[in-house]
């Protein structure tokens, strides 16, 4: 198949969105195409992608799980603003929210906090301009968020990584599955007691096929501490990540 005018729509809506969820590119791929080998369509857009040094990335989001296509560059920068096409201002409080996450034991961070940053000497910003500014990252999924928690986004997590690295290599914390960055620390579920190695959630539902052998992939310490409740409250930690011995989550995790 060559790359025609349907590859074409299909890589302009990727770049609107930003970050596509997966399910709602495989529909307009269907809608497209009349088949669902999306695999065959993102291969063959970022083969046309690779001269500009763009690619199609998969990023799942850290707190749903839920995989997204997302339109990055491949040579990365050190700093934020060749990518986001903000006011020095603006980027100073996306650079301290980001500097906040990174470096709390949670992985978040609340909006409140965020909003107390402004107006400040350095961040000379009001607070409904703030907020709108947080609305927006969060509309472009360079920022998570739910129940008033900021979270990084997947397109930070795709666009992002060699700012992070320069900036807090030292407080980045690597999945022993996926090799990737992971930001978003849970308190329990993810971190193995013995050899506090750390995985992300959907990767460890992929890997633990066998609910009733739970070992940590880097120690084969066989009480991985999963959280198993099926309490149902609003924390991201105990209901939408969660993994339950009964019901396994139908998450999907690619390999970068
Ligand atoms: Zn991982
Ligand atoms: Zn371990």
């Amino acid at each position: 198949m060559t790359y025609n005018k349907n590859h074409k729509i299909v890589l302009q809506a990727i770049i609107h969105e930003g970050a596509m969820e997966e399910d709602h590119g495989k529909q307009l791929i269907e809608k497209l195409f009349g088949h669902d080998n999306s695999a065959e369509v993102l291969h063959r857009i970022n083969t046309k992608l690779q001269p500009l040094n763009m690619i199609i990335k998969y990023i799942n989001c850290e707190i749903t799980g839920l995989l997204y296509w997302v339109f990055a560059n491949t040579a990365q920068d050190t700093s934020i603003r060749p990518q986001l096409e903000y006011s020095e201002v603006h980027l100073t409080l996306l650079r301290t929210i980001f500097s906040e996450i990174v470096t709390s034991d949670e992985g978040h961070v609340s909006s409140t906090w965020c909003l107390n940053l402004c107006p400040s000497s350095n961040i000379n910003l009001s607070k409904n301009s703030a907020q709108m500014f947080l609305n927006d990252m969060v509309e472009k999924k360079w920022l998570f968020c739910k129940d008033g928690q900021y979270y990084i986004g997947v397109r930070s997590i795709a666009e992002l990584s060699q700012y992070f690295k320069d900036s807090h290599e030292d407080k980045l914390r690597t999945c022993t599955l996926c090799k990737q960055t992971l930001f978003y620390n849970f308190t329990q579920g993810q971190k193995c007691e013995q050899c506090d190695a750390v995985i992300h959630l959907y990767c460890l539902s992929t890997y633990t096929k066998d609910q009733s052998n739970l070992r940590c992939p880097n120690c084969d310490h066989n009480i991985f501490n999963l959280d198993c409740s099926d309490d149902a409250n609003n924390s991201p930690s105990d209901t939408e990540v969660s993994i339950s011995k009964t019901k396994r989550p139908t998450r999907k995790r690619r390999k970068h």
